[in-house]
C-alpha cells in the first residue's frame, strides 16, 4: 500500500469510516518526496529511537521504522489507532502511544537511550506547533534533534534574526537550545486536506551548549518576554513589566550592558538579552 497517496488514504477513510478532524490540525502527508526528505533530514539510522508526533495514518512513521531500531509514536486521535494498526503491521519496531503529545514525559519514553540516537520527527498538529516546540525545549529532552514541518511563516519565525519582523520570543527561544537548518517548503498541495497555508520542514539540532551563556536562565526568559510583549515600546519602558525590578535598575542595568534604552527588544541579539539579563540579576 502507498500510504502516501491520495487514492490510498480515501480507501482507509471508507474503510474504517474514518472522519479527517480540522480540530486537531489533521492534514495528511501525500507526497513521498517530503516523507524521504523528512526522513534524510533527521538523519535517521539503525541505532537510532525515533519519536513521532501525530503519525495519522503513518506515511511518515513507515518511512522512519525502515531506518529506526524503534519508533515511537504519540497519536492523540484513537480513532488512528486502529488504523494504524493496519497500515504498520508489518514493522515489529514501531510502539504507538495513544495520548496527548503535550501530557507525555518524553524523557520517561527514551529513557537509559543516548541522546544522540534520540531523534524527534513530526508533520506538527497546527494549532498547537508553539506548545509543543515549547515543551520540548522547556523539558530539555534528551534528543539530538527535532526534524519538524510547521506552517510556514512560524518556521520563518523560529529562523528570524534581530531587525526582521518575525523576530520574536519564539526565535529566541528556539536558537538559544538549538541550531535552526530549513530542510525544504512544501506546498499546500502536499497535504489531504490541503490546509490554507504552506509547510516548511525544519530541523532544529540542540546544541552542547546554549547560544549564549546566562547567569539565570528563567530571568533571561523572563526579559525576553517583556521585550516582546511590548514590542513597540522602548527597552526602559518595556521592560518595567519586570516583576520586582526598578526603573532605576533597568536603566543601569542597560548602561552597564552598553544598550541604548530607546532601543527595542526586536533589535537585541540573543547575546544582547543575555548581557542585559545578567545585569539585572547582579543587580538583584
Ligand atoms: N504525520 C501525519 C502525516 O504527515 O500525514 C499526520 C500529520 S497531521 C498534520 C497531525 C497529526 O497530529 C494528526 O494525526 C493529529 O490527530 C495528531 N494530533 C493532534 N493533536 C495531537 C496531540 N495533542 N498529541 C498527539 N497527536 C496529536
Amino acid at each position: 500500500m502507498k500510504l502516501y497517496e491520495n487514492s490510498s488514504i480515501k480507501n482507509i477513510k471508507e474503510v474504517h469510516g474514518f472522519r479527517f478532524s480540522k480540530s486537531l490540525g489533521q492534514n495528511f502527508l501525500t507526497d513521498k518526496n517530503i516523507v524521504d526528505k523528512i526522513v534524510d533530514g533527521a538523519g535517521i539510522g539503525p541505532e537510532d529511537t525515533v519519536i513521532e508526533i501525530g503519525p495519522g495514518m503513518g506515511v511518515i512513521t513507515w518511512g522512519a521504522a525502515s531506518r529506526a531500531r524503534k519508533v515511537i509514536a504519540i497519536e492523540l486521535d484513537s480513532s488512528l489507532i486502529p488504523i494504524l494498526g493496519e497500515t504498520l503491521a508489518r514493522f515489529d519496531n514501531v510502539q504507538i502511544i495513544n495520548q496527548d503529545v503535550l501530557k507525555t514525559d518524553i524523557n520517561e519514553l527514551t529513557d537509559g537511550e543516548e541522546a544522540g540516537h534520540v531523534k524527534i520527527i513530526g508533520n506538527l498538529p497546527y494549532y498547537i506547533t508553539t506548545p509543543i516546540i515549547m515543551k520540548l525545549l522547556e523539558d530539555k529532552v534528551k534528543a539530538e534533534s527535532l526534524t519538524i514541518m510547521t506552517q510556514k511563516e512560524v518556521a520563518d519565525r523560529i529562523g528570524a534574526g534581530p531587525g526582521t519582523k518575525s523576530y520574536g520570543a519564539l526565535s529566541i527561544a528556539v536558537q538559544f537550545y538549538c541550531q535552526v537548518e530549513k530542510v525544504t517548503d512544501v506546498s499546500r498541495n502536499s497535504f489531504i486536506p490541503a490546509p490554507n497555508v504552506d509547510s516548511t520542514v525544519l530541523k532544529l539540532k540542540f546544541r552542547q551548549q546554549p547560544a549564549a551563556a546566562v547567569r539565570n536562565e528563567p530571568l533571561f526568559f523572563k526579559c525576553v518576554r517583556a521585550g516582546f510583549g511590548q514590542r513597540r515600546k522602548t527597552l526602559s519602558n518595556s521592560m518595567q513589566t519586570l516583576q520586582g525590578v526598578s526603573k532605576d535598575l533597568i536603566r543601569d542595568s542597560l548602561d552597564a550592558a552598553g544598550i541604548d534604552p530607546a532601543r527595542r527588544a526586536e533589535t537585541l541579539s540573543i547575546e544582547e538579552f543575555a548581557k542585559f539579563s545578567d545585569e539585572v540579576d547582579k543587580r538583584l
